[in-house]
């Protein structure tokens, strides 16, 4: 059976995802190594039991991202923190000081040239935690890909090694805590 790799996004730009795709070719050779399980890519609702790893992109933000973390650790063997905001907050713990209001009310009616007003169907959001969390203050991490957002051959070399069952060795680039 092939490894079962999961990756998962919290408080993010999406900009560790676009990375990861960013290995191109490379994707293909990893699709011959593992079963993507879940992902923003992949059109799964709930996540799996018995993943093998999983990358886990942004910093916890919100009680759903609370939520998803810990069943992302119950069920996951080993848990990466997936570029800067997950490993450090980053630029996610800048934010969580606003309120939704005024959020909607910068994005919509003070930076608007052309009819600002506050759209009444806008989506729920979910509130956001006094600060933004990194993911190793919430659930035990295994290791971390360090990077805004990492390049793609950290990621390869990550992954790889993780698939190879071994702990990334490039102390440099990651740092592994516990
Ligand atoms: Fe986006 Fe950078 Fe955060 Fe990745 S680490 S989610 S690229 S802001």
């Amino acid at each position: 059976m092939k490894p079962r790799v999961a990756t998962a996004w919290l408080g993010g730009c999406s900009g560790c995802h676009m990375s990861l795709l960013d290995m191109d070719e490379r994707l293909i050779e990893l699709a011959d190594k593992m079963d993507l399980v879940y992902s923003p890519f992949a059109d799964v609702k709930e996540f799996p039991r018995d993943v093998d790893v999983t990358l886990v992109e942004g910093a916890v933000a919100n009680l759903e991202n609370e939520e998803l973390a810990r069943i992302i650790r119950r069920h996951s063997r080993h848990v990466v923190s997936f570029g800067d905001c997950a490993v450090t907050g980053n630029v996610t713990a800048m934010r969580n000081h606003l309120t939704v209001d005024a959020v909607l009310n910068r994005s919509y009616v003070e930076l608007s040239d052309m009819h600002p007003h506050i759209p009444r169907d806008y989506p729920t959001i979910a509130e956001l935690m006094k600060q933004a969390r990194p993911l190793h203050e919430i659930i035990p991490v295994d290791a971390y890909i360090h990077g805004c957002p990492p390049t793609a051959g950290q990621i390869w070399t990550a992954v790889t090694e993780l698939l190879a069952g071994r702990m990334p060795a490039l102390t440099h680039v990651y740092l592994r805590y516990g």
